[in-house]
């Protein structure tokens, strides 16, 4: 963990973490440099129910051109997510890989005097700041409603067991309410043989929660 963290505010004056130094770069338009660094998130980069998890490593690959009105930066950014499936809010993993162009213009260039302050980002000190494009950019990939799985099954809309683990067969015997109370009346008539369905059909049911409840203590 860096001594930066929690600070948000403060400049960040040094060539590490999500600062680059574009110094040794030069100012000629062509001029290019590569940077490879991995760095550390120091809080959640992403939506609610789905992000990059506070202390995962971003894997930064980029190149830093010099252009006329100031620093292009493009490049890969890799990082892990953790999500929350919104279908069956099963929580999983996996891995986010995005691409991003951005200028940072000189500050004195024609194009930071012609546009506002929060319309493009700005060389300071000559340091590119790369986190706000990350969290932007990492905001507009993520799903808003993201799945463990394409095409997750989600819950039984019956008894809430997790579709995945039911399987294909899970089915509930749905009584017609019309014939609920014959099957009532039938369960307290003694000799007629048709209690024991509705008994089986609870003792299933349980078996099924029984197993659910068990595979979701797992994590
Ligand atoms: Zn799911
Ligand atoms: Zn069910």
């Amino acid at each position: 963990m860096s001594a930066q963290s929690g600070s948000g505010s403060r400049r960040r004056q040094t060539d590490a973490d999500f600062v680059l130094d574009t110094r040794s770069l030069g100012r000629a338009p062509g001029s290019i440099r590569q940077v490879h660094r991995v760095v550390t998130a120091s809080g959640k980069i992403g939506l609610d129910l789905i992000a990059i998890p506070a202390g995962a490593e971003i894997d930064l690959d980029l190149t830093l051109q010099a252009v006329s009105e100031g620093v292009l930066v493009t490049g890969s950014v890799s990082a892990p997510i953790e999500g929350e499936c919104s279908r069956c809010l099963e929580s999983f993993t996996d891995d986010l890989e995005l691409e991003i162009t951005e200028l940072f213009a000189y500050p004195d260039s024609a194009t930071e005097q012609t546009t506002e302050e929060d319309e493009i980002y700005r060389l300071v000190d000559d340091m590119i700041d790369i986190e706000p494009v990350i969290t932007d950019a990492v905001g507009l990939e993520l799903p808003l409603q993201p799945l463990c799985e394409p095409d997750c099954a989600g819950l039984c809309p019956e008894c809430g067991v997790r579709m995945a683990i039911a399987g294909p067969d899970h089915t509930h015997e749905i009584l017609d309410p019309r014939w609920a109370g014959l099957a009532k009346f039938a369960s307290e008539t003694p000799g007629t043989g048709v209690s024991d369905a509705p008994s089986d059909v609870d003792r299933s049911l349980a078996d099924r929660h029984g197993s659910a409840s068990s595979t979701t203590e797992e994590k």
